[in-house]
């Protein structure tokens, strides 16, 4: 209910848009493919999954000799979904058996913080002992920001002083994890994307850390991007992907954009599994990705 409340404005509009375009031909053409191909790409599905769609469709329509345009609709639905399902397995979070440690990364103002408060919260409700690493050292705001959400949700935080060595960070929240026998660390990174070079240094030194203090533990390296930044999100995550191992995607601020069209392009032009959408700024705004429910959340 809250996947199809916050996609409402991403629903509305493209339904009315679709509507509207339908409504306007009394058979269809190559206009009126024109017209959906433009609501795709405005609707943030980007030209590549945009070009698969239109040709798929024209193609059903060719194969079963379709003329009446509202029923194009549903065909569109049913394109839709074939890209949002894929194996639901693949999206789901491993953080089992414990102990586990959840690398989070992602731009500044993305969501990154709120993002880990919710899942802190989350593996709190689900009876699990939860500590945060504040590896993002880059700016001092970073680390009083992820103290205010640990107290808020009420779990320990592991940090250094501003500027310091987020990989030491990292290695000190290990060695507490170890003796304090916690199922779930959560490090936050600082994504500075402007310098490349330093950000996979960083990040790989981060997991050369995380390799050897912790060979078993289950692990997660998350990208967290704004659904609002739309095509944005998308150029962040083949960057991102070029200069870590990601293991899954988190995708924030669903709720209130019209932009959440954008999760068709994350799914099908790269080959990483959504597995947390925000679909708003409280504790229990952040659900499991479902690429079926998404679907039919995006379409009505
Ligand atoms: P960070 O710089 O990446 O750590 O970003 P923050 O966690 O500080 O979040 C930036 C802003 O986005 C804050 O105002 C958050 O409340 C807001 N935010 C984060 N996630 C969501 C979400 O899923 N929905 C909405 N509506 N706002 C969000």
């Amino acid at each position: 209910k809250r996947l199809k409340q916050g996609l409402e404005k991403t629903r509305d509009d493209m339904n009315y848009k679709i509507n509207d375009i339908l409504g306007n031909y009394v058979k269809i053409d190559d206009e009126m493919m024109e017209d959906l191909e433009d609501l795709l790409i405005s609707s943030d599905m980007g030209m590549e999954t945009t070009m698969t769609l239109i040709d798929r469709l024209k193609e059903t329509i060719r194969e079963k000799q379709i003329q009446d345009p509202k029923e194009v609709k549903g065909l569109l639905a049913e394109e839709i979904r074939a890209i949002l399902e894929g194996d639901p397995e693949r999206n789901r979070l491993h953080v089992e058996p414990s102990p586990a440690i959840i690398l989070i990364v992602g731009v500044n103002g993305v969501g990154k913080t709120t993002t880990i408060g919710k899942l802190a919260y989350r593996f709190k409700r689900e009876g699990k002992s939860v500590l945060i690493a504040a590896a993002d050292t880059f700016r001092a705001a970073a680390i009083e920001q992820i103290e205010t959400w640990g107290e808020r949700s009420g779990t320990p935080v592991i940090s250094h002083k501003e500027g310091a060595d987020p990989a030491a960070v990292v290695y000190d929240a290990i060695q507490a994890q170890k003796s304090r026998n916690i199922d779930v660390l959560i490090c936050d990174t600082a994504g500075r994307l402007h310098n490349k070079k330093n950000l996979m240094n960083e990040l790989e030194k981060i997991h050369r850390i995380i390799e050897k203090e912790a060979p078993d533990a289950q692990k997660e390296s998350l990208l967290v991007l704004d659904a609002t930044t739309g095509q944005n999100a998308i150029l962040q995550a083949k960057t991102f992907d070029e200069v870590t191992d990601l293991s899954g995607l988190i995708l924030t601020k669903l709720d209130g954009t019209a932009k959440g069209g954008v999760v068709l392009p994350l799914v099908q032009e790269l080959d990483i599994p959504i597995k947390l959408i925000g679909v708003g700024e409280g504790m229990l705004d952040l659900q499991d990705f479902s690429g079926k429910d998404f679907a039919n959340a995006l379409i009505s």
